[in-house]
């Protein structure tokens, strides 16, 4: 990757090991396994693990698994997956769910200091005294419970003696604080509810602002990265820190990432999952990391991806041809040329007298070790029907009655006949080729302006493609009016179901990355089967990000 100055996060860590803060850095990605990873998560973990990998540190995966309701295991199989994809190994694996019994003596130890309360209040009494950014909040009769009877609350909140939303522990910080995180925040909340890793043993379950910054100072993070929505729970995560007097790990901010023409919110894409817009979260459309693998989307490409885009201390909206950029230049240097005919049209070549012969064609001109395939040429072949022309424009180079095209890695050839049925439909071409006009061993001295991509009748395959277009159609999804299903494009995705392909697809391996010539960059997809193989568009093969 090119050369480029430390963003703002580099510098700070940078700083902490000249200063001697830290001997070494230890980061963590943090997902709720309550969905599958975006591309914005993505981001996040180039980041956490791309600063340890740079400074000679570490990362923890942890899962935030505080909340039994929304979470499944099957989302922390698909977690533990991507991260792996994206070409990154973790130094531990852990769960905040195997912090509760910790997290429950980080709470009567704040007890015990005369830090945190039991409240009975209703969530809407606790909202309604919460007080507004410029009135101070209520401080209510149960603020002064002595600790002695906090204790004795507390534990039989843990003991399952209340129901769902009869008490809560509560923070004693400041009523009247600025900064409404302040005031006196909720640290458990009872949830009879089962989870996926604890099962029935809790049914109070801690809050996110009391689980987090614990859970890293419990692992030594010294540098944990979030998103700007959490700047304001800073003095939070810091007064938790130092009221327990543990680790001091410390929270840095950064902007999210925002892509043109996509959602990025697990709640979103999790409705077009359960509403069946999508076929699933790896649906080659969905911003989930698994989308677009299934798409072929290279972990290269989304790495140099977040590294181009940088670190940002301001939300922006990053333009989603950017990522197609990189997906693009990536597949340009990896990706197998081959041979698919959407859409064909028979070529008879009427003065070709062998039976076939096989004709040596590279893998891929970009990179000498990709090899070579031996391509089927014979009588009968397949072009694309749209590269033939009645009557053509001027400066039409394709094919069209009398004109000459050469067909890739093969001869030119030379429409004389246009055979059509009853109804006036072009069935057919017959041609001739010009034996000494042979790809690689030219001496015809004919120059010809137009290279067709074809296959071979004998021989072809047969093949679905999938082309896939935006999944929205505004830009700014988040921003725009209305719900954000109101604006998917209901043509996103056009299958091909009867294009043919050269036989040697059939042998590639399942993640070959290819370009079929003149028709953009593909991967095979899992549902293909043994009579018929089915392909998705990656991208097209048109650079459109022009800035
Ligand atoms: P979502 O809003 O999509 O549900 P989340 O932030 O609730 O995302 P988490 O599982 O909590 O999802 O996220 C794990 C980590 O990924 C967090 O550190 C979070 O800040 C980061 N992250 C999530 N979305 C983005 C994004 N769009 N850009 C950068 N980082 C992100
Ligand atoms: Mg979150
Ligand atoms: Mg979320």
């Amino acid at each position: 990757s090119e050369e480029r100055n430390l963003n703002f996060i580099e510098e700070i860590v940078e700083a902490d090991l000249k200063s001697g803060k830290h001997a070494s850095i230890m980061t963590r990605f943090p997902p709720e396994p309550n969905g599958y990873l975006h591309i914005g998560h993505a981001k996040s973990i180039c980041l956490n693990f791309g600063l340890a990998k740079k400074y000679g540190g570490k990362t923890n995966l942890r899962f935030d698994d505080t909340n039994p309701v929304t979470e499944e295991t099957e989302y922390v199989e698909s977690i533990k997956d991507d991260v792996r994809w994206l070409g990154f190994e973790w130094a531990n694996e852990r769960y905040a769910s195997d912090y509760f019994e910790q997290l429950f003596e980080f709470a009567i130890l704040l007890i015990t200091k005369g830090l945190a309360y039991v409240d009975d209040s209703s969530s809407d009494e606790i909202a309604s005294q919460k007080g507004t950014p410029t009135h101070p909040g209520v401080e209510n009769q149960y603020r002064n419970r002595s600790t002695e009877e906090n204790l004795k609350l507390f534990n039989e909140m843990r003991d399952g003696k209340y129901k769902d939303g009869e008490k809560v522990l509560r923070a004693k910080i400041d009523m009247a604080s600025p900064n409404m995180h302040m005031r006196d925040p909720i640290l458990y909340r009872i949830k009879h509810a089962h989870h996926h890793r604890t099962g029935d043993k809790w049914c109070i379950y801690p809050m996110y602002d009391f689980a987090h910054g614990q859970s890293d100072s419990i692992e030594n993070i010294t540098h944990s990265i979030c998103t700007l929505e959490f700047i304001p729970h800073r003095p939070l995560y810091d007064w938790l820190i130092e009221q327990l007097g543990i680790f001091p790990s410390h929270q840095y901010e950064f902007a999210r990432l925002n892509m043109t023409y996509t959602v990025m919110s697990k709640r979103k894409l999790l409705q077009l999952v359960n509403e069946e817009y999508v076929s699933g979260w790896d649906d080659p459309r969905m911003s989930t990391i698994s989308g677009m693998r299934r798409r072929g989307y290279t972990a290269d490409a989304i790495r140099d991806f977040c590294e181009r885009i940088g670190v940002a201390k301001r939300d922006n909206l990053i333009d989603v041809g950017l990522l197609e950029f990189f997906v693009r230049e990536h597949l340009n240097k990896i990706a197998l040329r081959r041979m698919v005919v959407f859409d064909p049209l028979k070529v008879v070549i009427t003065n070709y007298t062998q039976e076939h012969e096989l004709l040596p064609s590279e893998n891929n001109p970009e990179d000498p070790e990709a090899g070579h395939r031996d391509i089927h040429f014979g009588k009968d072949i397949y072009i694309e029907r749209e590269d033939f022309m009645e009557v053509p424009p001027k400066k039409y180079f394709r094919l069209a009655p009398g004109q000459m095209v050469r067909l890739k890695n093969a001869y030119i050839i030379q429409c004389n006949e246009v055979i059509k049925d009853a109804a006036g439909n072009i069935t057919e071409l017959h041609c001739t080729y010009i034996p000494e006009s042979k790809s690689g061993a030219d001496t015809s001295g004919m120059h010809v302006k137009g290279t067709l991509h074809w296959v071979s009748v004998a021989h072809a395959i047969k093949a679905e493609v999938r082309l896939y277009d935006r999944l929205f159609k505004v830009e700014d999804v988040g921003n725009a009016e209305g719900d954000f299903k109101d604006h998917i494009n209901a043509n996103s995705l056009h299958v091909v179901q009867n294009a043919l392909a050269e036989p040697a697809l059939q042998n590639d391996p399942p993640d070959a990355r290819y370009q079929f010539l003149r028709k953009g960059y593909y991967i095979l997809d899992r549902d293909s089967t043994k009579d018929k193989l089915v392909f998705n568009r990656t991208v097209t093969l048109k650079d459109t990000w022009a800035k």
